[in-house]
């Protein structure tokens, strides 16, 4: 029996839009400090960022580790660049909320 992988043919779909902040140095997208899991807080050091074409990847180096199923924040940005990074939750309350498991 084989295990089942994520198929790379069919990218998992979007938590929702990144969300960004135009300061004084550039624009900067606003990353959740949370995994989307729940379980770890994610900095800098807990968490890779990888941009594709029209998708921020936020990946919790955690849960990759222990193979979560759901170990990467997929946000859409349009394209759109950001210089650097923040860690805040507040534009994604939407999304940190916990959901119901029926
Ligand atoms: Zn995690």
């Amino acid at each position: 029996m084989t295990t089942p992988l994520t198929s790379t043919n069919s990218p998992a779909p979007a938590h929702g839009p990144a969300r960004y902040r135009t300061t004084a140095h550039g624009i900067q997208v606003v990353i959740p400090t949370r995994c989307p899991s729940g379980q770890h807080r994610l900095t800098t050091n807990t968490c890779r960022i990888y941009e594709t074409e029209s998708t921020l990847h936020v990946a919790c180096l955690a849960c990759a580790e222990a193979a979560s199923t759901e170990h990467t924040w997929s946000l859409t940005t349009q394209g759109r660049a950001a210089l650097s990074a923040e860690f805040d939750d507040q534009p994604y309350l939407d999304l940190l909320r916990p959901r119901q498991s029926s």
